[in-house]
Order: C-alpha cells, then structure tokens, then sequence
C-alpha cells in the first residue's frame, strides 16, 4: 500500500502538519499517511512546559480522527528510548510496508545528510516528499534535493502546495492553538491547560 509516513515531536500536532501530509497524499497518490509521534526526539530536548508523551499522542489521534486517509502511529512510543526514523522505516518494511514515502518541511530536508542517522539507509527505505515550511524555501529546497539525489541516489519529490509557516514553537509560545491548531486539538489544549506555562 502507498504509505506516507510523517515523523515528528507533534509538541502540538497543527494544521501545518496536516495540509503538508494532504498535499503530499494527493501529489502522490498516497492511500494513507501514518502520523508517527518521536519517543525522544534526538536532536532536542522537550522544553518545559511541554506536553507529556500521552498527551502528545492523545493530540495526534485526534487530529487524525476525522481522516480515512491519516493514521496515527504509535511504532515509536512503543519500541521506546530515542526514536530514530530508519529504526521506524525499518520496523514497517520487516512488517510488509515497501512503498514507503517520508514526509518532511523544509528544515528536516536540509538537514537530512548532516544530522539524521543512517541517510544512506532510509533512502533505500522510503522515498523522500518534501513541503516548503515558508514561501521562500524552494531554491534551498530544490539544491538540497539534487544533491541528495546525487550524492546518495535519493528519490526525492518536492510537493508544492500553499505554504502554512506555523511551527508548534509559535504555537507554544505565542498560545495561538486556537487559529494554528484543528478544533479538536484546541480543545483539548483548553480542557488539559496545556502550554499554560509559557502564555499564562
Ligand atoms: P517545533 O517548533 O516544536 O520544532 P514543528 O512545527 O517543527 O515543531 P515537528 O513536530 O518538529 O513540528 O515537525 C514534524 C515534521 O513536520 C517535520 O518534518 C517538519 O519539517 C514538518 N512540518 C512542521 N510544520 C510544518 C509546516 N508548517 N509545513 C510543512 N511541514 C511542516
Ligand atoms: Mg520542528
């Protein structure tokens, strides 16, 4: 099955996450995306204030409810200590998943073949799909993309779609869940006094 897999902290899921796995889905004819909540996340650690792993995972799922197509996925959370994507991609291709696509914004591809763990490996995994996180990101996008092609034969889409530049630092820290994030989701940062914290 055409899987897309979106990787992320979801510290809390938005609406950036979801319109960059829709648009990848339709560009590629996706038939399902698994939104897949990091254990640890290995290149930062969780600010205070931050939501619990249930609660993060709790946001994921609800978000993804109201879509078929999107899955929540709880791969990571389950095999524990610090969640490494190709230990992911790997795990779903022993389980039957062989057309594999991994969804990533702009900062994730740039970064890819500097600070992710075996990039050589998740290439042959899964294909990569990624989506501008601001307007002007596409010639960074489009270089990065023909290197990784190059460098590491990479098979690398980039989507366009309009752009959503809303990350879930702004919403944390500027407490604008309830425009940035789905209704169901807000709610439930209202109801848990979520990130409460940061914008009193
Ligand atoms: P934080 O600000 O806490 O880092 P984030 O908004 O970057 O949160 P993550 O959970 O870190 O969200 O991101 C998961 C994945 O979703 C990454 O590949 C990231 O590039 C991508 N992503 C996040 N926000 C957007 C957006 N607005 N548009 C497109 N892709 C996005
Ligand atoms: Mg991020």
């Amino acid at each position: 099955m055409k899987t897309g897999v979106l990787g992320g902290t979801f510290n809390p899921p938005h609406k950036g996450h979801l319109a960059a796995a829709n648009a990848v889905r339709q560009a590629l004819g996706l038939e399902r995306v698994f939104f897949i909540p990091t254990n640890l996340p290995p290149h930062k650690r969780l600010p205070e204030g931050s939501a619990t792993t249930a609660q993060r995972c709790d946001m994921v799922r609800l978000m993804t409810e109201p879509y078929p197509w999107a899955e929540f996925c709880d791969v990571e959370i389950r095999r524990g200590g610090a969640s490494y994507t190709v230990d992911t991609l790997r795990a779903l291709h022993e389980s039957g998943e062989d057309d594999l696509t991994l969804i990533v914004g702009t900062d994730m591809l740039l970064s890819f073949d500097r600070s992710w763990r075996a990039p050589d490996e998740i290439v042959r995994l899964a294909g990569l799909a990624a989506v501008a996180r601001g307007t002007e990101d596409f010639p960074a996008l489009e270089t990065k993309a023909d290197e990784l092609r190059k460098t590491l034969g990479a098979k690398v889409t980039l989507v366009q779609c309009p752009v959503l530049p809303i990350s879930s630092t702004d919403v944390r820290q500027q407490g604008t869940f309830e425009a940035l994030t789905p209704p169901a989701v807000a709610a439930y940062i209202r109801q848990n006094r979520l990130y409460q914290k940061v914008f009193g």
